[in-house]
């Protein structure tokens, strides 16, 4: 009987004698090695010119967290479970309220992919925070690098640090800064009185509040003139909310016209976020109410504004400093930043704001509305905010 050796070759050269049988065995080896690596080699060619994305940035608004890359904006993050599941995050819009949010992942960790490139992040790189109290309990999240890659962690905790909180509640002017006035009442007076009701009513929601000022003073500048007020420094309104570290901001005021004939309510938001809150917010007043005013720059429907900086801070950011300084890095601080008050690794990490001007204090007519129904008015901006933020 002629000796074959049990080789799939002979299938493919018919005889496995004299030289033959060498050259079938050096093909049919090669042919065996394609096989074996042939997915790892259609994987190299299709990957070619995915490497994997260095992160250079992390930007943390409100309880949103965008990812930035050189030369790579992904329009989708994968978050890869350690059991596989992968839960995917849109990032179609430039909208910062439009991050990632860790709401509604389970704890655990996370190995985080853009478009199917694998994320990579400086060994020692983190960056942490925490979500809203919802249900007695925070979110404790953390970015950091490992081996090379980005990976998250998050975890549930019963309780936020001692020095941050959920959100701060700015009281506008206050102390020689009047604000509007109609006769003697004083604008700097009614913000305090929203102020203080709005901080009662989130904390009566679970949440953990923060207040720029609870009486008659100057933030940070106690004893100085009005026109010496510098929000920037140390101490200062900007200041004291990255103190916070509140996720959300909303700042209370009353408006004022040249000629005491505007009424109605005007809601502002960040140029870099989408209108959401904000339309909340005036759809809860219309419905207490008040009505919108439509007539300044910068509307966007329904007495909804976004307002660009017109001075020399930055074309393309917001116009209202506690709107723009307070929002984190991504909308543009510059001025926090010259004053050098806080390092630019914590500004990283920002308040999402409105701005509410619930009425106009010189108009006879709003202010009655004003002193009348000022107590609906503040719940409907705070339910608002508990809608926006699914508590
Ligand atoms: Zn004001």
């Amino acid at each position: 009987m002629p000796k074959y050796k049990p080789s799939i070759f002979l299938v493919l050269y018919g005889s496995a004698k004299g030289k033959r049988h060498i050259i079938g065995w050096v093909i049919g080896l090669a042919l065996v090695l394609l096989a074996v690596t042939g997915g790892w080699w259609l994987k190299q060619y299709l990957s070619a010119g995915l490497q994997p994305q260095s992160l250079t940035a992390c930007y943390v608004h409100g309880e949103h967290v965008r990812l930035y890359f050189q030369d790579f904006s992904p329009q989708n993050v994968d978050l890869q479970a350690a059991d596989g599941t992968v839960y995917r995050f849109s990032m179609d819009s430039d909208a910062l309220n439009h991050g990632m949010t860790w709401i509604y992942l389970p704890d655990g960790t996370y190995r985080l992919f853009g478009d199917s490139v694998a994320l990579r992040a400086a060994p020692g790189y983190e960056q942490e925070g925490y979500s809203l109290t919802r249900q007695g309990c925070n979110r404790y999240w953390r970015l950091y690098g490992s081996r090379g890659y980005l990976f998250l962690s998050l975890s549930t905790v019963d309780q936020l640090p001692e020095d941050v909180y959920d959100i701060i509640i700015d009281a506008g002017h206050g102390g020689a800064d009047s604000g509007a006035m109609n006769g003697s009442l004083r604008e700097a007076d009614f913000n305090l009185q929203a102020a203080l009701y709005m901080a009662e009513l989130f904390t009566e929601y679970g949440l953990k509040v923060a207040l720029t000022r609870d009486g008659d003073y100057s933030v940070g500048q106690e004893g100085v003139a009005a026109s010496q007020i510098d929000p920037y420094i140390s101490g200062g309104r900007v200041d004291t909310v990255y103190a916070s570290g509140a996720k959300y901001l909303i700042s209370n005021h009353l408006n004022a016209s040249t000629d005491g004939l505007c009424r109605g309510y005007q809601v502002y938001s960040s140029v870099r976020c989408d209108n959401r809150w904000a339309e909340l917010t005036a759809a809860a007043w219309r419905q207490a109410g008040m009505f919108a005013n439509n007539d300044f720059t910068g509307l966007v429907q329904d007495g909804t504004y976004k307002q660009y900086t017109q001075d020399d801070v930055q074309t393309g950011s917001d116009y209202y400093y506690i709107l723009r300084e307070c929002g984190g890095m991504a909308t543009s601080p510059r001025k926090m930043l010259a004053a050098g008050i806080r390092e630019e690794r914590e500004l990283f990490a920002g308040a999402e704001a409105l701005l509410l001007e619930y009425c106009f204090i010189d108009n006879g007519q709003d202010l009655s509305f004003w002193q009348e129904n000022w107590q609906a008015l503040v719940k409907a901006a705070v339910d608002a905010a508990v809608e926006y933020w699914q508590l």
